[in-house]
This record gives structure tokens, sequence and C-alpha cells, in this order.
């Protein structure tokens, strides 16, 4: 049974992965990826890297390099990143100061080595969360977990991956725990499925109206299934 069950989300994710290609690596440092989700809010991801370049080109991404650059100035180079660049840029110099305290060599030997201890600090910074966490863990080679974002979480819970609550960290854990059994422990399939994941939710399975008539996961798919069954008439038979 446990074979099954794996098999069905590889299977799913070679689908999504014949559908968009196999996705770039993403970078894989830990203070860098904190950096890359505080330099910008609410942006897509093209934005947001060119963003980061940017930062990382004009003052870097050492935490004494950003911490010596007054914030007007930080606000300045990061300011395509979407709103509020002041309040950004507060941020970067929060990030900046817990690295210089942590030590960047030391959260990057911890992310390997001790991913739960690695865990409980990058929750110290702004703007991750557990799933921020979990990501930035897996990017890094140090997690074995999907670590999905929101849009990653949404394909989960409507394959049939967990529930959806009013609870966002409720309705993660829940996607966490019912993938968790058929989660294989290779690190770059685990990167890809979050990646295509990720993906798929931003074009394809959209939060308000999914596009099923285009997806390639419709079979199996609970929530698919579901409205197919509301909308059969009463007393037919699926498929007829
Ligand atoms: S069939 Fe629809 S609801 Fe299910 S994963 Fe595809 S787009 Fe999302």
């Amino acid at each position: 049974m446990a074979t099954r069950t794996r098999h069905h989300l590889k299977e799913r994710i070679a689908r999504l992965e014949q559908r968009y290609g196999r996705p770039v690596p993403p970078p894989a440092d830990p203070f860098e990826l904190v950096l890359l989700e505080n330099c910008a809010y609410l942006v897509d991801d093209k934005r947001r890297a060119t963003v980061f370049r940017r930062l990382k080109r004009t003052v870097g991404t050492r935490p004494d390099a950003i911490l010596r650059t007054p914030l007007p100035l930080l606000a300045d180079v990061i300011r395509d990143g979407g709103m509020l660049p002041q309040r950004r840029a507060e941020k970067l110099h929060t990030a900046a100061d817990l690295a210089l305290e942590v030590g960047v060599a030391t959260l990057r030997r911890l992310v390997k080595q001790s991913p739960a201890e690695a865990r409980k600090i990058l929750k110290r910074f702004p703007g991750i969360g557990d799933p921020g966490a979990d990501k930035i863990l897996l990017f890094c080679r140090g997690g074995l977990g999907l670590g999905p974002d929101s849009n990653a979480l949404r394909v989960l819970v409507r394959l049939g991956y967990g529930r959806e609550s009013s609870d966002y960290p409720a309705t993660y854990r829940s996607a966490v725990e019912a993938s968790a059994p058929e989660l294989p422990t290779d690190v770059s399939w685990l990167i890809r499925a979050h990646q295509l994941l990720r993906r798929h939710g931003q074009e394809v399975c959209k939060r308000a109206r999914p596009l099923c008539d285009r997806c390639p996961l419709t079979s199996g798919c609970r929530w698919y299934l579901a409205r197919a069954a509301q909308s059969r008439p009463a007393g037919s038979l699926p498929g007829a």
C-alpha cells in the first residue's frame, strides 16, 4: 500500500515536470534566502529576483555590509520590490543584526547538521515562519519535507493531502503530515517537487478559479472529483 501511494505523488510530480519542464535549482544559502524573502513584498518571482540581484550587486549580502548601509539608501536599492521600501529596509537591517549575532557560517553549518536547531533560528528572522523555515532548510539540503508555500499548499490540499481550514498553520501542518509518508529521501526531487507544485498553484490551480480543464492532475484530484460529482445530474453514473 505504501509503495502504491508513493508512486502516486511521484507520478503527479512527473506529470507537472512534463508540463513545465525541469525547474532551475534555487539559491542554496540560508542567509541569502532570508534576504530574498525580505527584500520584496507581494511581487512576482521575477521582480523579487531582480531586486535581490540589485541588492547583491550594490550592497552585497554580508550582514556587516547591509548594516553599514543607511536605511534610506537601502530602501532606494530595493525600491522596486513592492510596497513600503523603508519597512523592508528595516527588516534587512534586523535580519543582518541577527545574522551577526548567530554567525552566517554557523547558520550554514546548522542547516545541514542540525536542521531542528536551524529551524528555530530561522524563525527568528523577519518574515520567516514555519513554511519559510522549512523551505530554506529544503533548498539548503538540510530538510526532507516539501516546505510548500501558499501556492503549493493549495495544490496539495486540493489533491487530497491534508484538510483546508481557516487556520493557515493547521492547514499547513495537515498537508505536511499527510504528504510525508509519500516523500522520498532524494532532496533534489523534493526541491523540484516544491518548485513544480508552486508553479502549478500560481499558473493553473489558482485560488479563486482553478483552471482544471488545463490540469494534468484531474485524475484522482479530490477537489476536482468533488466538483464533478456535484455537477452531475442526480442518478447519473460517473463517466456516463
Ligand atoms: S484538477 Fe483542478 S483543483 Fe485539482 S490540482 Fe488540477 S487545477 Fe487544481
